[in-house]
């Protein structure tokens, strides 16, 4: 309180504080005692300052047998609570009934305290204000112990809502802020797809794991794993499905493995494993066959039960390296080897394994350069018709000239074009130079031979084969009837159903249709029946053995057999000796291939043979 007598507007001019003004004002109040004169002008001085200032100054009394009542407040209460000084005279309860419900304990607890103790109190709560909704008020008091055992308190309420609001929009923001920065610094060492550590922890901790093993004298092991044809899941299914299929992935390995191993991400469909802390390289064996059981259970992605596999690659520290580097390309050196034997399994590192993969490495970077630098060519094996004895048509057999190692044949290099999907250029480019070898002829006046050309696997399966013929048939000006295609046995039976309607497709386009290496895959006759198909080939396998292997002629004899039953022609390749074809001729064979007759040859010596017509 201020003395008596002192002048509240200079107070407040001097302070400049709400709770200075407060007190002189309250003050003033009590110095309302003198002349009546005096009294009412200082009475409207104060009315005068009180509707300027933008709190609202009241008196509370509490009597000692705990009532409660607000004999005095300025207009500006109005704005706090939506009712007038006179209304809250006449019931203060209004006041309580306005605060907010979850702030009222509180504010409960400050004025018991307040009172008890006989201090000032000040507090922040919130209000429910009638029309403007809820505020925020900052209350300020001071209680004084009356003569006649009651507390008066002078105070003030001061709306301060803006000052709340931007305290909650700062508040917001550094929140936001601090968001960000961790999902940065989190980002930084995560994949944002799987949330596993990135490639960058992976290598800072497999470089204190290292350090870790070489102290310890412990085992490292270092797993590179990639999920089996994850590209046909993707391409298949999309790839939002790849998405949710490579954060389940991620999922389960973290779960297989033990708290101190690491599983991150190494970059698209491929996980890198650390296991510290084992005692030789073989504990690492069930480790990683741990890994590949797990995930071979199904997994259900976008509506869908998917099962796949993985294939693991193993380095171990310190036996195969003791740097990040080496361990992590032994690893995937090994995971190499993996794939190639199979897939679904794993393989160790070792030296001699480093040469291998190193060697194939190299093929597939040459295979690359030679689809782009046309490096192939194709020989051409004469076929001929037992019943004319000419030459009725020519297979044709890819090779690649390569710029170092000479004339490659088809088993150098087709299994590595058909993992890596270059058959798809390479079929192409074989297709498009047979078809023009075919209209060379033609144009040169040559009888009519029919070019067969062999299909992989990787062709028929959704590549729209039957477009791509039909395409090179019309940019190559060919006449359909000189092009055939032969497709073996185990590729159609890969997955028949695809196998009959590509079949089909190629047979409508007037093109002959074969079935190659026939007797070594596993047709079932329910399907032979339903492809479309004008020949059957015998693989030379069964050919070497007859006439004097039992089990080869009683194969060579059914195949015709079967070809005739299902109005067929045959073919029999592989024939080197004058008695397999005899054989042949004599089981009503209708056409023979091989050595006899003669090996493949390039285009000018096979045109050169049929001018001699020498078979
Ligand atoms: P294929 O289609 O069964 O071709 C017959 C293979 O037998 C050819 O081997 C041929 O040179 C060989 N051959 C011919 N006559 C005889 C004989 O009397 N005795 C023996 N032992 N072998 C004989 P090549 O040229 O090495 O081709 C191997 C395989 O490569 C082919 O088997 C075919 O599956 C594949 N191939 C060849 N060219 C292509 C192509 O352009 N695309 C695709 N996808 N595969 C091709
Ligand atoms: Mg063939
Ligand atoms: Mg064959």
């Amino acid at each position: 309180m201020r003395d008596r007598g002192e002048s509240p507007a200079s107070t407040f001019a001097t302070s400049g504080s709400l709770g200075a003004l407060m007190r002189a004002i309250a003050g003033a109040f009590a110095t309302v005692i003198g002349h009546e004169r005096e009294r009412s002008a200082l009475r409207a001085r104060l009315a005068k300052i009180a509707s300027i200032v933008p709190v609202a100054i009241f008196e509370v009394r509490t009597t000692p047998d705990g009532q409660v009542t607000m004999p005095y407040s300025t207009p500006a209460i109005s704005d706090i609570y939506g009712h007038t000084p006179e209304e809250l005279a006449a019931d203060v309860s209004l006041t309580a009934s306005l605060s907010h419900p979850e702030d009222r304990p509180r504010v409960e607890a400050a004025m018991r305290e307040s009172m008890q103790q006989m201090t000032p109190m000040h507090e922040e709560w919130r209000v429910r204000h009638p029309t403007k909704g809820e505020i925020w008020v900052e209350v300020s008091s001071t209680p004084e112990a009356q003569a006649d055992g009651s507390v008066v308190w002078y105070g003030y309420f001061h709306d301060i809502t803006a000052r709340k609001r931007m305290e909650e929009t700062l508040r917001e923001r550094v929140v936001t802020q601090k968001k960000r920065e961790r999902q940065i610094r989190f980002l930084a060492y995560h994949d944002a797809l799987t949330r596993l550590p990135n490639r960058t922890l992976l290598l800072s901790r497999l470089r204190q794991a290292i350090a870790h093993t070489q102290r310890s004298n412990e085992t490292l092991a270092v797993m590179f794993l990639d999920v089996d044809r994850f590209k046909t899941i993707n391409d298949t299914l999309g790839h939002p499905a790849g998405d949710v299929l490579l954060q389940q992935v991620g999922r389960r390995l973290t779960e297989t493995l033990r708290i101190g191993d690491t599983v991150a991400r190494a970059g698209g469909d491929e996980f890198l494993v650390l296991v510290p802390g084992l005692h030789s390289p073989e504990e690492a064996r069930p480790v990683a066959e741990h890994i590949l059981a797990t995930l071979s259970a199904p997994f259900s992605v976008a509506g869908q039960t998917l099962r796949v596999t993985g294939s693991v690659g193993l380095s171990v520290c310190p036996r195969d390296a003791v740097d990040v580097e080496s361990l992590i390309k032994y690893a995937d050196t090994a995971l190499y080897l993996a794939k190639e034997q199979g897939r679904n399994t794993f393989r160790f590192f070792s030296p001699d394994l480093d040469a291998k993969v190193r060697a194939r490495m190299h093929l597939e970077n040459d295979l690359r350069t030679a689809v782009d630098h046309d490096q192939f060519l194709l020989h051409y094996q004469p076929q001929i018709d037992l019943a004319t004895g000419r030459i009725s048509g020519a297979e044709a057999l890819i090779r690649w000239l390569h710029p170092q190692r000479g004339l490659l044949l088809p088993r150098a290099f087709i299994p590595v074009a058909e993992e890596t999907g270059l058959i798809l250029p390479i079929g192409e480019w074989a297709l498009r130079a047979a078809c023009l070898q075919a209209r060379a002829w033609r144009d040169a006046g040559q009888p009519r031979l029919r070019i067969s050309v062999n299909l992989s696997g990787r062709q028929l399966n959704g590549a729209d084969i039957a477009g791509t013929v039909r395409r090179i048939l019309a940019e190559t000006d060919c006449d359909p009837r000189v092009l055939g295609v032969e497709i073996t046995e185990s590729a159609a039976m890969e997955d028949p159903r695809e196998a009959i309607t590509v079949i089909r497709a190629l047979h409508d386009l007037g093109i002959e249709v074969t079935i190659d290496d026939f007797g070594t895959g596993y047709s079932s006759m329910a399907y032979l029946k339903r492809f479309a198909l004008d020949r059957l080939k015998i693989d030379g396998t069964f050919v070497h053995g007859i006439p004097d292997d039992k089990d080869d002629v009683a194969i060579v004899q059914a195949t015709i057999a079967l070809a005739r039953q299902f109005r067929l022609k045959v073919t029999a390749e592989g024939v080197e000796t004058a008695a397999q074809r005899s054989f042949l001729e004599a089981h009503d064979c209708d056409a023979v291939q091989g050595f006899l007759v003669s090996p493949p040859l390039p285009a000018q010596d096979l045109r050169e043979l049929l001018e001699a017509a020498i078979v």
